[in-house]
């Protein structure tokens, strides 16, 4: 377990929180989605309410290294005022920290928030740039971990800072810890890890990481293609991952070595073209016509998904079971997220395109959780070491 924000004392001390304001906003760089911001509340009321200086950093978008005025953070600091009820001063210096930043920091009274400009404006930033991480440190006492969604990357504000000062994890790190983590390590039984998404090869070190965790492995989407053709079924012009094809055949051996279910769709939808108003059909797994590529699992492997989810004491999900954006091919998604929404088991949504497949067909609250970092939680699946964690001690070290 690592120390959290509640095992240090942080009343009348600076505190610098690394969150994960990287929002969406449109054209006028109005936020389009606030969820990342009502994420990194807990922690901030937490420590207003102990009496703590508090000093929020963040990137957002890609800059690059560059000042670009569209990736300010001016809004969020706006957004965080209203849901705090109390003003978050915006230290607007583009250089990120300056002598006025450092005055503003040191002005700070208790329980005031501030928040600096966008980290990513300086190319330190990303590479962990040693003089960078001490500007950041020196503004503060203690720092916290909260942004989950960066935390599998070593930047100066992630990792670098924690040579400098205490290092806590906040509210957010903690749950997406204990929940992915007792997901795949202590997991109420039996595990069922249900995987999609296009390519088999990206996901590789997940699928080998969770064969020695789970009991019941269900693939679906573009991926299912790459071992459909190991097994030497026809899949027309369906997605394939060429490369991968003789890993895949030895990925199925694993399973059965391992005594791990790996269950693969035995239908599909398949399309003329990749295109939401193509003409298609459903054909079993093993009979795609050479003209058709599948585009979404068929009703029989949704079922039978939803069969072995609905026994299931704990389920992961990473990955859509079919191109979920196009309508036409978003039923089998749909169909994992209801069946897991209606299920009793342990639900945890690795972040990205499940997660957002989760919200868009109004599942999300049936969830136990859902991960607010997809690239973080992919690597926390692959059994992997998240710099920005690995440097957060252990309760008690
Ligand atoms: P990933 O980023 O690997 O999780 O892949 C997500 C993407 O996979 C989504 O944008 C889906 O549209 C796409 N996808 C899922 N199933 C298929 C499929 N059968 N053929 C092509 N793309 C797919």
């Amino acid at each position: 377990m690592k120390r959290t924000v509640r095992d240090i004392d942080v009343t009348g001390k600076r505190v610098i929180v690394r969150c994960d304001f990287n929002v969406p906003t449109d054209s006028d760089g109005k936020i389009t989605d606030e969820t990342r911001i009502v994420g990194a509340l807990p922690t901030i009321r937490y420590l207003t309410e102990q009496g703590a200086k508090t000093i929020l950093m963040s990137h957002m978008g890609r800059p690059d290294g560059e000042v670009d005025m569209k990736y300010t953070l001016r809004p969020v600091a706006e957004s965080l005022s209203a849901h705090l009820g109390r003003d978050v001063l915006f230290a607007a210096s583009p250089a990120v920290v300056d002598d006025e930043v450092r005055a503003a920091a040191a002005g700070l009274e208790q329980g005031q928030v501030m928040l600096l400009e966008n980290l990513r404006f300086r190319k330190e930033e990303t590479k962990n740039g040693a003089d960078f991480a001490k500007e950041l440190a020196g503004l503060a006492d203690i720092w916290v971990n909260d942004a989950f969604g960066t935390a599998h990357r070593a930047h100066a504000s992630t990792a670098g800072i924690a040579d400098l000062l205490p290092a806590v994890s906040g509210f957010l790190i903690e749950k997406e810890v204990k929940f992915l983590g007792d997901a795949v390590e202590h997991p109420k039984r039996p595990l069922v890890a249900v995987l999609g998404g296009a390519k088999v090869g990206d996901k590789i070190p997940v699928i080998e990481n969770l064969l020695t965790k789970v009991d019941s492995l269900l693939i679906g989407g573009g991926m299912a293609y790459t071992f459909f053709k190991a097994r030497g079924y026809e899949i027309g012009a369906s997605i394939l991952d060429e490369k991968n094809i003789a890993l895949a055949a030895s990925l199925e051996k694993t399973a059965k070595e391992k005594g791990v279910a790996l269950v693969l769709p035995i239908d599909v939808k398949a399309a003329a073209a990749f295109d939401n108003d193509a003409e298609s059909a459903y054909y079993d797994a093993d009979d795609i016509p050479a003209d058709r590529m599948g585009l979404d699992i068929g009703p029989k492997s949704a079922e039978m998904f939803a069969r072995i989810i609905k026994s299931a004491g704990t389920v992961i999900w990473n990955g859509p079971m079919g191109v979920f954006e196009m309508p036409s091919f978003a039923e089998g998604t749909k169909a994992v997220a209801s069946a897991l929404a209606s299920s009793g088991a342990v639900t945890v949504i690795g972040g990205g395109d499940s997660a957002a497949a989760v919200e868009q067909f109004g599942f999300g609250d049936k969830m136990t959780h859902i991960s607010t970092g997809g690239g973080a939680s992919l690597e926390f699946l692959e059994g992997r070491t998240l710099p920005g964690i690995a440097v957060i001690p252990d309760k008690g070290e």
